[in-house]
């Protein structure tokens, strides 16, 4: 049977070929078409429909990665890579990725993985002095963070803690579910999913960012239809345009009426490493939970979603379910965290690993200096368009995202994005806001430098005719 498997000297070799093929990658995704130009089920047509009777050799294996996938990859690690927001990978988690994988743990409890648990808890601990955090998220205070798959799970995890507490006292049927207009789509989502039967999108104002007053009417019309107010996300970073909810405000409503207040950083968080931004997410004192991803712009492989509570207790009531072959001396002690109680998954991958590597390779002041130098080329790119009489910018620049349109309106500005994006040489993303399209440019990939701005700015000036 021996020779079924991979031996440990073979898995040596194939690793070094494997490494090098990735650095290979790093090295050169630069130069490549960023987006892929195969028609769809081209790809699949390339693979057989059944899976091998017999073993194929490694050699086959890797040659069908060049051959097959990587024709149909998108480059979101080209520093070139403008669009949405940037998916970072950085050496040093790409590493402990792999060591993770090799490792194979399953942290569901303190007492299957001790490592897994407690390097997570000093992680996220640390990214509450990073981050400017509330010092009560500290998991050895009253609240705590967890890794989670993605901000859409974070904030549905907050959506069921809000649901479970406020059922004890109201029917889950009269419970209302609040957001910007503005907000990602994933509070809506996770209130469906987590069976609220009322959500509001409130108005935003010229900035993007929710009208507090406009909140309040909202309130105040449920409580007169006899509905009860349950739960509200402040925005800090909107995915639209990097709008800023007055969390300070937003949670004082909350406040007031017994709301769930959750934030969500989910791009902008990382921003927090810096002081400078700070003011951005100021009320986090009134927070009942918070979401940022690393595996955004904190150079940290996906998936890697931090979430806060301020206090764990309603989120470990909502999410524990027992089990007698689960039962261990440390978990009946109480004396640990069982991670397993934070979210919808048992089972959970020594995620924590690639986050303590990239915070101690980069180190605080490493992550602050790309975050700034990001910062610095979108401002730059923004007074540029500013300044061009073609073009105008639709929204403020409060971190790296510039969201601009072309003077001619809807069709020039439609045109311009999908001439840039036609080259090949930068990816960016056509959005609408108010019913017109605009052109989003997120500058955030772990490597773009000033050149790379320097070139695609000289794109949109060139390709920003006026007919
Ligand atoms: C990207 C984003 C999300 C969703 O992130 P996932 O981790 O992919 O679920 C949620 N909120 C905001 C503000 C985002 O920018």
């Amino acid at each position: 049977m021996a020779d079924r498997h991979m031996t440990p000297e073979q898995f040596r070799k194939r690793g070094y070929e494997v490494i090098d093929w990735i650095a290979d990658y790093m090295e050169n995704v630069e130069t490549y078409r960023i987006t892929p130009t195969v028609q769809p089920g081209a790809i699949r047509a390339m693979l057989p429909d059944h899976a091998p009777e017999e073993p194929e050799p490694f050699e086959a294996i890797l040659r069908d990665l060049d051959a097959i996938v990587m024709p149909g990859v998108t480059h979101w690690q080209s520093p070139n890579w403008f669009a949405y927001f940037p998916a970072n990978t950085s050496g040093p988690a790409i590493l402990a990725d792999l060591i993770s994988s090799g490792l194979g743990q399953q942290g569901m409890l303190w007492a299957t993985s001790p490592a897994c648990t407690e390097v997570e808890m000093v992680v996220v601990d640390w990214l509450v002095d990073l981050l400017g955090l509330p010092q009560q998220w500290k998991t050895t205070q009253r609240g705590g963070g967890v890794i989670q798959m993605s901000a859409s799970d974070s904030t549905h995890a907050a959506l069921v803690t809000a649901r479970h507490r406020a059922a004890a006292r109201h029917p889950v049927r009269s419970l209302v579910v609040y957001a910007s207009s503005q907000a990602h789509f994933s509070t809506r989502k996770g209130a469906n999913v987590a069976g609220f039967e009322h959500v509001r999108l409130i108005e935003v104002d010229e900035r993007y960012a929710m009208r507090v007053d406009a909140l309040e009417d909202a309130v105040a019309a449920d409580l007169a239809a006899g509905l009860v107010p349950a739960f509200v996300t402040s925005a800090v970073g909107t995915t639209g345009t990097t709008a800023v909810d007055p969390v300070r405000q937003v949670g004082e409503v909350a406040g007031k009426y017994g709301m769930w207040h959750h934030v969500d950083a989910a791009y902008a968080g990382t921003a927090m490493t810096c002081p400078e931004f700070r003011h951005h997410q100021e009320g986090l004192d009134l927070a009942d939970s918070y979401v940022f991803n690393p595996h955004k712009w904190m150079f940290t492989n996906f998936d890697c979603s931090v979430f806060y509570v301020a206090d764990r207790t309603p989120l470990i009531d909502a999410m524990t379910m027992r089990a007698p072959y689960m039962s261990n001396a440390a978990s009946d002690a109480g004396v640990v965290i069982d991670y397993r109680d934070w979210h919808v998954p048992l089972g959970r991958r020594f995620r924590a690993l690639k986050l303590w590597w990239v915070l101690r390779s980069y180190g605080a002041e490493g992550i602050r200096a790309v975050v700034r130098e990001h910062v610095r080329l979108a401002r730059e790119l923004a007074e540029r368009i500013d300044a061009d009489p073609r073009l105008e910018l639709v929204a403020p620049t409060p971190f790296a995202l510039v969201s601009f349109r072309h003077l001619g309106g809807p069709a020039p500005t439609q045109h311009l994005a999908e001439a840039l994006n036609a080259t090949g040489r930068v990816h960016l993303t056509a959005s609408r806001i108010d019913g017109a399209p605009f052109i989003r440019v997120s500058v955030g990939q772990t490597y773009t430098e000033q050149r790379h701005v320097d070139a695609l700015w000289e794109l949109i000036d060139e390709l920003a005719t006026t007919d």
